[in-house]
């Protein structure tokens, strides 16, 4: 049975920065103020602060990213506690957490959540109709793996 949950139009989104594009990410939520005070913010200490003056909102603030934000972000995907997320991560620069990082990426492709990690797929996503409406999003079935064979009978 294929398993389900509902997106409410009131998205929960998350938003992360990396330093050299949090002026980037910075500049699209402005450019996007109007759509995203429909939605419920979360971010990474620094990022959210940035995004709490840019927006003039309030945004639900973790800890820094190299201070666990991005696993407080990982753990929230994984309760289902967030619906989407705009991560603008630097191919450019080494990052002290990558780990972090890296397991942020995989935990949205593990739990189906949309994620745009430019500011082209982050437009292609506010502007779907899906922003506006409930959305039924698949939650995948683990069952497979939390059955599997551990050790022979
Ligand atoms: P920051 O963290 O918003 O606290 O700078 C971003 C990150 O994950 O590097």
């Amino acid at each position: 049975m294929a398993l389900t949950k509902i997106l409410g139009k009131r998205k929960k989104i998350a938003l992360v920065a990396h330093d050299h594009k949090k002026a980037d990410l910075m500049e699209w939520a402005l450019h996007n103020q109007t759509a995203l005070a429909k939605h419920e913010l979360f971010a990474t200490g620094t990022t959210g602060k940035l995004l709490e003056e840019a927006l003039d909102r309030p945004v639900k603030k973790l800890l820094s990213g190299p201070l666990g934000g991005d696993q407080q972000i990982g753990a929230m995907i994984a309760n289902g506690e967030i619906d989407m997320m705009f991560f603008f991560w630097d191919p450019m620069e080494a990052q002290p957490h990558d780990s972090d990082v890296r397991a942020l990426l995989r935990l949205c492709v593990a739990w189906n959540i949309p994620m745009a990690c430019d500011r082209a797929t982050a437009d292609f996503i506010m502007t779907s109709p899906f922003m506006h409406d409930e959305y039924v999003s698949a939650i995948p079935n683990y069952d497979h793996y939390l059955n599997r064979k551990i050790k022979d009978e």
